[in-house]
């Protein structure tokens, strides 16, 4: 038989308990190529390095911005 909570939870006292959530910002790192702060285990969106060596080429943003336009007419 699995061990089940006796009595309902009330909202104060969940809500007691999620008053500390606000306290973590979550993870953070700081790239190595251009010192900014980035998520941790992500190609750095500054630069697009990720572990030394270029991952995505940020110089050319027309690449997968420009895609979102084509969408727009459509009326789905
Ligand atoms: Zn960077």
């Amino acid at each position: 038989m699995a061990p089940l909570p006796k009595k309902k939870h009330s909202r104060a006292r969940k809500g007691g308990r999620a008053a500390h959530h606000f306290l973590s910002k979550g993870a953070l790192s700081v790239c190595q190529q251009c010192r900014s702060v980035k998520l941790p285990h992500r190609v750095c969106p500054t630069c697009g390095y990720y572990k030394g060596r270029s991952v995505v080429d940020v110089q050319d943003p027309g690449v997968q911005v420009a895609e979102t336009d084509e969408h727009a007419g459509h009326n789905h």
